[in-house]
């Protein structure tokens, strides 16, 4: 058989995939009828498609590409590194240079006192770190009766079997179910459930559901908070201001760890190294991926603050990955911060791109179809509605109207995702004003193809 490359033809390609790859998140066999499109090359925010189609990435690929693609310092990185080193693990009283040299870094780089890293291959399996992380802390002090976290519903905290129970996707409970001790309390989108509260009441209603949760839990039985500082996958909901101070005083008061999952919102997505800066949070420990490296190798952890590492280094913790702090992945990963540092990449992000994109990005509510627009840095949704003034659902299946819209993105050579009937984007972090220019004529079109396309299906 031929060796697969890019100069197949699409066709022949889409084939094999369609009968050897299973895809994550996807209806396979209707998808391998549909065919895949088959992304060959990317440079900056642009990808390229074996139809030789140019392609604006407004998603940052999975919210990770934050320093753009194409970036061959990375590639150099890591070939060195596999020729020096390409992998040892640090189980058994050893260590190496790029685990050392991340860490260290990270610990420089987080607020506080967030000194020490846990590393992981990616933010699912950093989540399934802090679940027993947190247990094993409140067990080493004498309390091991404190082992429920509270989550929220809508929240994604990762695919394994733990890290999605944490969550609250309800679809992937449906097919893996619970693990003990976790709750869900609602989360802060007011769009969608505020009802007729003011944004900021409601917003202090709901975070002061933890309150009521830890009073009916027991608080001697709850070990910790996690939430995102911006609900990513959940569609960019972004609570309102009342919100995090009070989650904050409630978290201080009852004596339970604040986890800030940080997959999407750390390194420069929201405007500073990490999203909890942004909302003014202090948390215990802080849940990285992505951003990381940028997407370029896979790597997650853990950054926990000083009295949690005391506490869970008094006895072994028995918890580790083979790919733990992965030279190769480590060593990518310094580079990608070095490069978001020596390049001033947040200083593009806070001065230059994130509020230009912000201009534009509100006006978008003049459009029929958009009622409210949300956005923090460089991550944001629009909420799709049939009217602005009753903030109403579409009376169609969730998500009918969003899918319409984004295969009309998709069809424009622009990569927006829905969430429902959310739009969202998160684009690398160095797009510039002209490619954000480019970002909205192609938006524009596609929302203005998208109204025509549900007015003739009957939808609005
Ligand atoms: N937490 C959050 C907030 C995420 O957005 C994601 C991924 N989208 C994860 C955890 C899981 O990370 P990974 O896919 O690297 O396992």
């Amino acid at each position: 058989m031929a060796t697969i490359t890019n100069h197949m033809p699409t066709a022949e390609l889409q084939a094999l995939d369609a009968a050897h790859h299973l895809h994550p998140f996807s209806a396979n066999n209707a998808l391998g009828e549909e065919g895949t499109r088959v992304i060959t090359r990317a440079r900056g925010v642009w990808l390229n498609d074996s139809e030789g189609e140019e392609i604006l990435d407004a998603m940052a690929g999975l919210w990770c590409v934050n320093i753009g693609y194409g970036r061959d310092e990375l590639a150099e990185v890591a070939a060195r590194q596999m020729r020096e080193l390409p992998y040892y693990n640090t189980f058994f009283k050893t260590t190496h240079v790029p685990a050392i040299a991340l860490a260290q870094k990270l610990a420089e780089l987080a607020p506080g006192d967030l000194n020490h890293v846990f590393f992981a291959g990616g933010g699912s399996e950093a989540n399934d770190t802090n679940i027993r992380m947190v247990r094993t802390y409140w067990q080493n002090k004498g309390q091991p009766e404190k082992t429920v976290i509270i989550s929220r519903k809508n929240a994604y905290h990762g695919s394994t079997v733990a890290s999605s129970a944490l969550g609250g996707m309800a679809g992937m409970h449906a097919q893996s179910g619970l693990i003990p001790d976790v709750h869900h309390i609602n989360q802060p989108n007011w769009w969608a459930e505020g009802g007729d509260m003011d944004p900021e009441e409601f917003g202090l209603a709901r975070a002061r559901e933890l309150e009521e949760a830890i009073l009916e839990l027991g608080e001697n039985r709850v070990a910790a908070f996690i939430a995102e500082p911006v609900q990513g996958a959940g569609g960019v909901i972004v609570a309102p201001d009342s919100y995090w101070p009070e989650i904050q005083r409630i978290c201080d008061k009852y004596d339970i760890l604040l986890i800030a999952d940080e997959v999407i919102c750390g390194f420069g997505r929201t405007g500073n190294w990490f999203g909890t800066q942004t909302m003014g949070i202090r948390p215990h420990i802080m849940t990285i991926a992505k951003g990381l490296s940028s997407g370029y190798a896979p790597i997650g952890g853990s950054i926990v603050c000083d009295e949690v590492a005391h506490v869970i280094g008094k006895d072994e913790f028995n918890h580790g990955y083979t790919y733990s702090g992965h030279p190769v992945a480590a060593a990518v990963a310094l580079e990608n911060l070095r490069i978001l540092e020596e390049e001033n990449i947040l200083d593009h992000v806070r001065n230059v791109a994130a509020p230009y994109l912000k201009e534009k990005w509100e006006a978008l509510t003049d459009h029929p179809l958009v009622g409210e627009a949300k956005i923090v840095g460089m991550m944001a949704s629009i909420a799709l509605t049939p009217n602005k003034a009753s903030r109403a659902k579409f009376a169609s299946e969730p998500g009918t109207i969003g899918y319409i819209c984004r295969e009309r993105c998709f069809a424009n050579n622009l990569i927006m995702r829905h969430v429902g009937d959310r739009m969202i984007i998160s684009p690398p972090l160095v797009i510039t004003p002209a490619e954000i220019d480019e970002m909205f004529v192609r938006i524009r079109k596609s929302l203005d193809e998208a109204q025509a396309e549900i007015e003739k299906q009957g939808l609005m």
